[in-house]
């Protein structure tokens, strides 16, 4: 098979981490006999000083008609002062409304080899922690009004968290249906007992249910779902939230897995090209020293394989590989344990690429 991907490269540890990621999608291309076609799409930090804007159109316009898009991470002290209004942050959220991505899924999932990072209590963590963030990513607080002025001699400001019914349907609709392909529990995650916004996502996700009767719903406010989450993350399958609820706790989520730089993500909208990317940021404290972890990025490459690409073994193989080495005790910075072998981002991705084989 022939597949153009939509390549950005980022800021900070970005550019290290997609080399690999791209050495690990051309072993799987020689091994499964595919072309992949990367095609470069500036984004960020790096687009504002090449063109003065954090997305040009002609990126926005390369991911949408490749078949998928892959990016690593963008922002960075260089750009936090600049104006507002092109700080790199705003790329990305002008990439994910562009290219229409209302759905970001995120595995939470206990790799065996790294349980030992993990910092909950040894026997909340042998029940097992395999859940998925289904966050809803083109509304809400963010997306909303920010509005900052001076009221009576001091300064106010509001954002507006705003949904509407159709935005909360189709996120919904991904949550049952995800659910439908895991183990058939989801848990719709508000704030019901204080926000209007909460009880319009409440009640529609009530009247959406009797279409999964085999999903076993139940609703938590945010505050308890926080708790839940560190006294008894197994009692998860799927979690279905908003923007800054699914922000906040997907980011818990990463912490209860193991290193933030271990875990990818995907967002998804209406058609198949989605946008694949690492959890993490930039880590501008670590770039161009060869220390970043490579997996989260290989990880995300592998997600794209599987959810937008139709190459589920593909991806196996990579998951597979990335298992396999850390089993051969090989560890980046962050993963470091005693008895293991310390190695920087270059030598975890050619040593997953060689497990490709
Ligand atoms: P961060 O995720 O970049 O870093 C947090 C900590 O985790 C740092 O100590 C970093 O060294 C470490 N870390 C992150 N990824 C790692 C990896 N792959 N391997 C090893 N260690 C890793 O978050 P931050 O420091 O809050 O933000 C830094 C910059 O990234 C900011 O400009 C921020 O706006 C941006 N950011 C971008 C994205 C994105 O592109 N989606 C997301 C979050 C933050």
């Amino acid at each position: 098979m022939e597949k153009r991907i939509a390549i950005i490269r980022g800021d900070g540890i970005g550019p290290e981490i997609m080399t690999q990621a791209i050495a690990v999608l051309d072993a799987v291309a020689a091994k499964f006999g595919h072309t992949f076609i990367y095609e470069e799409a500036p984004m960020g930090g790096n687009a504002i000083d090449a063109f003065g804007v954090p997305l040009p159109e002609s990126s926005l316009a390369t991911c949408l008609s490749c078949d998928s898009a892959l990016l690593s991470a963008i922002g960075g002290p260089k750009w936090d002062t600049i104006d507002p209004a092109i700080r790199p942050e705003k790329g990305l959220l002008a990439l994910r409304a562009g290219m229409k991505l209302y759905a970001n899924l995120r595995p939470a999932e206990m790799i065996p080899q790294l349980k030992d990072a993990c910092p909950l209590r040894p026997e909340i963590v042998e029940k097992g922690i395999n859940f998925l963030v289904v966050r809803e990513l083109i509304g809400g607080a963010y997306f909303g009004e920010h509005k900052t002025w001076e009221e009576n001699g001091e300064m106010a400001a509001h954002d507006i968290m705003a949904y509407k019914e159709h935005e909360i349907r189709r996120i919904a609709r991904v949550g049952f249906e995800t659910a439908m392909k895991r183990n058939k529990k989801m848990c719709s995650v508000d704030k019901a007992n204080v926000l209007d916004s909460s009880k319009l996502w409440r009640k529609i996700v009530n009247e959406m249910a009797p279409e999964f009767p085999e999903v076993e719903l139940r609703h938590m406010y945010v505050d308890n779902a926080a708790m839940q989450l560190i006294r008894d993350p197994s009692q998860f399958d799927v979690i279905v939230t908003e923007n800054l609820f699914g922000d906040i706790l997907s980011d818990e989520a990463s912490q209860i897995v193991g290193s933030i730089g271990m875990l990818p993500s995907a967002s998804l909208g209406d058609g198949t090209c989605g946008l694949y990317e690492p959890i993490h940021g930039s880590a501008p404290d670590i770039a161009g020293q060869d220390l970043a972890n490579p997996i989260g990025m290989i990880l995300a490459a592998a997600m794209m394989l599987r959810y937008s690409l139709e190459m589920p073994e593909e991806a196996a193989a990579i998951e597979e590989a990335v298992n396999k080495t850390l089993e051969s005790g090989l560890r980046t910075g962050d993963i470091m344990e005693e008895g293991m072998t310390r190695v920087g981002c270059k030598a975890m991705g050619e040593a997953i690429v060689k497990m490709i084989g």
